[in-house]
């Protein structure tokens, strides 16, 4: 039996701070007071950073975020998947403190520590597969994806490296020549890597013909490029989303996945699963592969791992994380001990509240409400994800020619309303929905009102 999430059972499951879990707009948004702050933001921070909402955050916890002129609103959007738990989840909260006053870096490879050590082994253990597994922890997702690489040559000795249209894997020069959308994450900032081959994407939406089509058609141009192109013998790591994220939230048609793993094992090439946007429960299960029962080869992961705490991991075959000569790996910071604290709160937040389970809850009230719109809204194409990642793409009427003009005013509409939700989508076409896990169910219900009213009055 599912329980589903409140007010009430949000306190009494001692998931984050006491704030209260309701909608509150006292200003337009941005208030005076975040105005001000803005103007000093403008002045001192590079002007090349976005901002998906102007406010400026006080407190934030369960599914609000409060901001200095004191409106709380709706977060449909967990700093991008990351606060899974929740802001200030009591089990993060307490690791970190506890952490904090201990020690707060010795370098792992310098003197290392217990944390980091459970992390990986947390992580051997959720990650599906029953193979042997290690694991190794960075900073950020695309330092996981670098690694990733780096231990898939080591292992192979082999140069290229496949990815895939509308993918997303970071923004440093190794993974900005892997992410596909040049605007913004490329313009300008080549030359981009070599030996990094882009192959189409099983992107049903976008596909004449059916599903399976897409799948059976889309499997057979890639395993063709890759013999005819690349040649299979050189390469040396396949690196896929399981639900790509930035891209829109572009779920390939069952067997695509499970095709492009077989073909990579047929050929010795390591299948990377990039699971740092769909990890730690996002999609109803613990990683996103398992929805078709694939196992990665490595697997990596960020975002959702600490609460909100810069972490990331690549975790997989024991064999290929050994392959790497000693000493071959790491960083200063690298499985910092207060994020490893972080991660092991977060971890047992997850399991002990059964949060991937809630995801599941929170993806039907959202799928049944999504599709009411759909019925209801001929902007909107398609609705697609799974558990609590779901997105809505934007199309001119009766054609599939994105709309990124309505999905702009539906994001500005909900804003001024409180509801906080975020875009994505090579078309910039996307509106993804990726609320906290721990959000209170009248607060989702109440922020997919607020969607449909600004469907209503495009
Ligand atoms: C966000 C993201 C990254 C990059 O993570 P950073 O922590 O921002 O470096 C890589 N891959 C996927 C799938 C992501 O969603």
């Amino acid at each position: 039996m599912s329980k589903t999430i409140t007010s009430d059972t949000l306190s009494s499951m001692n998931i984050g701070p006491n704030i209260p879990q309701e909608r509150r707009i006292l200003t337009a948004i941005p208030g005076p007071k975040s105005q001000e702050i803005i103007k000093r933001r403008s002045e001192a921070v590079s002007a090349s950073l976005g901002m998906a909402i102007p406010i400026v955050v006080e407190k934030a916890g369960g599914g609000v975020i409060v901001d200095i002129d004191g409106n709380s609103i709706i977060d449909m959007g967990a700093g991008i998947a990351v606060v899974n738990v929740g802001n200030s989840a009591d089990r993060v909260v307490e690791n970190v403190i506890k952490q904090v006053q201990a020690f707060t870096h010795t370098c792992f490879m310098v003197a290392p520590y217990l944390g980091y050590i459970e992390v990986c082994e947390a992580l051997n253990r959720l990650t599906p597969g029953t193979h042997k597994k290690k694991s190794v922890l960075l900073n950020s997702g695309a330092e996981a994806v670098e690694n990733a690489i780096k231990i898939a040559r080591a292992y192979t000795k082999r140069p290229a490296v496949v990815v895939f249209e509308h993918g997303y894997h970071g923004r440093t020069n190794l993974t900005m020549a892997m992410t596909a959308k040049n605007m913004p994450y490329k313009e300008g900032f080549g030359p981009f890597a070599s030996e990094i081959y882009r192959m189409p994407m099983a992107y049903p939406f976008r596909f004449t013909g059916d599903a399976q089509k897409c799948a059976v058609e889309t499997l057979e141009t890639v395993t063709h490029k890759i013999e005819k192109e690349i040649g299979a013998r050189n390469v040396a790591a396949i690196v896929i989303e399981p639900i790509q994220g930035e891209g829109g939230f572009i779920v390939p048609p069952k067997g695509f996945l499970p095709g492009l793993a077989k073909f990579a094992k047929d050929n010795g090439i390591v299948f990377v699963a990039d699971e740092v946007q769909t990890g730690f429960g996002r999609t109803g299960k613990m990683f996103a592969i398992e929805h078709e029962n694939v196992d990665a080869d490595l697997i990596t992961t960020a975002k959702g791992i600490a609460g909100g705490f810069p972490l990331a991991a690549v975790t997989g075959r024991a064999e290929m994380l050994d392959s790497v000569h000693a000493s071959g790996l790491g960083g200063t910071f690298g499985g910092n001990p207060v994020a490893c604290a972080a991660a092991l709160g977060a971890i047992a937040t997850i399991e002990e509240e059964d949060l991937v389970n809630q995801a599941n809850v929170i993806g039907e009230i959202m799928v049944t409400a999504l599709a009411d719109m759909a019925k209801k809204y001929s902007v909107i194409g398609e609705i697609r994800g799974a558990g609590a990642m779901q997105a809505i793409e934007l199309i001119k009427p009766g054609t599939i020619e994105p709309n990124s003009e309505a999905m702009s005013e539906v994001i500005k509409y909900c804003q001024q309303k409180g509801v906080l939700i975020l875009s994505a989508g090579t078309y910039s076409n996307v509106i993804r929905l990726l609320p906290p896990l721990v959000i209170p169910v009248h607060l989702l219900k109440e922020a997919l009102e607020i969607i449909d009213e600004a469907f209503a009055t495009l």
